[in-house]
């Protein structure tokens, strides 16, 4: 062999130290990893295309041509070696960590269920719901209207003509000259006597809106609002089944006043007070020491509305009310702020 040539080869016998070596090391390397990423980085390291491994096997060449199947026989033997300690290593640090999940993740089968939360009543449905039965037990049936209403059945129909300047306590929201977002349930009674001939006894629940906002006023509201027409209705009916209402509404012996008013459907017309609920009529902040809070309007229906729904006035007499829910559910609550009643707060909603 030429001197030359064996300046070129590296023994074999040292690739086989630096075998062993790696395999030492390689060995105490993954006694000390428990992850499936720390092993997957020592997979790169060992066996990866730049890996330890892989550089040894690429001096092979290098060696003299009858030590290369040895040397290859004891890399193939490294290799196989690393791969079956990398696979059981993986068995075992996923049943380590199935472990350790069984232990911390345990159902207990004898924790109670999670229940979904039960919402409750808005205090305006509690309201709405507890006027109407009252009313039903007086024969009263529930009549609903169009909340976007012409001009015709909000105002004109109810003897508001155009310019009239009681439109200007009902300011609202138009869609356009004629359609408008209704400033009272009042088209109802419209609606339903056009519909339905005399005796009538009805009641209309309803949202409506006007251009209000403060602590007493919301642009959107609800009212109810009455009426009954029949031969021979007189001012004597409207207080009797209003102080009935009254009674069952704020509780027995419940002071009723009616005071002279004016609405442009109802002559005459009055506003109803009843003896302030929170001082019983001592005078308090709430009932501003007057001992009374107004809580309606009412009187006899117009005869000029009569005529609007082809009544004959002369024939036939009734009367209509219409109440604010907001200030009743206030008053019977407590509520001092009406904002509150749509603020979606769950703390407040779920007091009633
Ligand atoms: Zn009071």
């Amino acid at each position: 062999m030429p001197v030359i040539s064996f300046l070129f080869f590296i023994k074999g016998s040292l690739m086989k130290e630096q075998l062993d070596a790696l395999l030492h090391e390689a060995g105490s390397e993954l006694a000390g990893i428990s992850s499936e990423e720390a092993l997957q980085e020592f997979k790169v390291k060992y066996l990866g295309k730049k890996g330890a491994l892989t550089v040894i096997m690429k001096g092979i060449g290098a060696l003299k041509p009858e030590e290369r199947p040895v040397i290859g026989q004891v890399v193939n033997a490294v290799r196989d070696q690393l791969e079956e300690w990398i696979e059981r290593a993986l068995v075992t640090i996923r049943a380590a960590r199935k472990a350790e999940r069984l232990q911390s993740e345990r159902i207990d089968v004898t924790l109670p269920g999670r229940r979904k939360p039960i919402g409750t009543r808005h205090p305006i449905s509690l309201v709405i719901e507890e006027i109407t039965d009252i009313f039903a037990g007086l024969g009263f049936q529930v009549a609903e209207g169009p909340e976007i209403e012409l001009d015709y059945y909000n105002f004109e129909a109810l003897n508001f003509p155009k310019d009239h300047p009681a439109r200007d306590m009902q300011d609202t929201f138009f869609i356009d000259d004629n359609l408008l977002l209704r400033t009272h349930t009042s088209p109802v009674q419209v609606r339903s006597m056009l519909k339905h001939a005399p005796p009538v006894r009805i009641i209309s629940p309803g949202t409506v809106y006007r251009c209000d906002s403060d602590a007493t006023h919301s642009p959107m509201f609800h009212q109810i609002e009455g009426f009954m027409v029949d031969k021979g209705i007189t001012f004597g009916d409207l207080k009797g089944i209003l102080t009935i209402f009254v009674n069952q509404c704020f509780g027995k012996d419940t002071g009723v006043r009616l005071r002279p008013s004016f609405f442009p459907f109802t002559e005459p017309s009055a506003e109803v007070d009843i003896a302030c609920v929170i001082c019983k009529g001592k005078g308090c902040r709430v009932c501003k020491n007057s001992g009374w809070l107004e809580i309606l309007g009412a009187g006899m229906v117009d005869p000029e509305v009569f005529r609007h729904v082809h009544y004959d006035p002369e024939s036939v007499s009734g009367f209509a009310f219409g109440m604010g829910i907001e200030r009743i559910a206030m008053l019977k609550y407590g509520i001092s702020d009406m904002r509150l009643l749509f603020e979606n707060d769950l703390r407040f909603l779920s007091q009633f």
